[in-house]
């Protein structure tokens, strides 16, 4: 059973590529797009912002800092980090699934 398609981890190519251009598209598009996640804000009272409150969460490629491979960090992930996790807005995906793994168990 493979859980690339709903963790991020492990991104293939294909998905990676996928992701960016769905993040090319237009507003309108990005919303009919499968990936899309749609945003409550009424979960997001914590966060103050000039710019707004995003309307919906789309898969972001991302590349790891510390090792360098690219990974996706899902919409379905940030919806859980900013709205259950009450994670701060400009918070982004910055370390892999395994990187972070690591730092959990004090390997690094
Ligand atoms: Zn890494």
């Amino acid at each position: 059973m493979s859980t690339h398609t709903q963790t991020g981890r492990d991104a293939t190519e294909v998905e990676i590529r996928e992701a960016e251009r769905v993040l090319s598209l237009t507003p309108f598009q990005q919303r009919g797009h499968p990936s899309t996640v749609a945003a409550d804000h009424s979960q997001l009272s914590h966060i103050n912002t000039y710019g707004g409150l995003p309307e919906f969460y789309l898969d972001q490629p991302f590349t790891c800092r510390k090792c360098g491979k690219r990974e996706i960090w899902k919409a379905r992930d940030q919806k859980w980090y900013y709205e259950v996790a009450k994670g701060h807005i400009d918070a982004r995906a910055v370390e892999c699934h395994d990187c972070r793994a690591a730092k959990k168990r004090g390997e690094t």
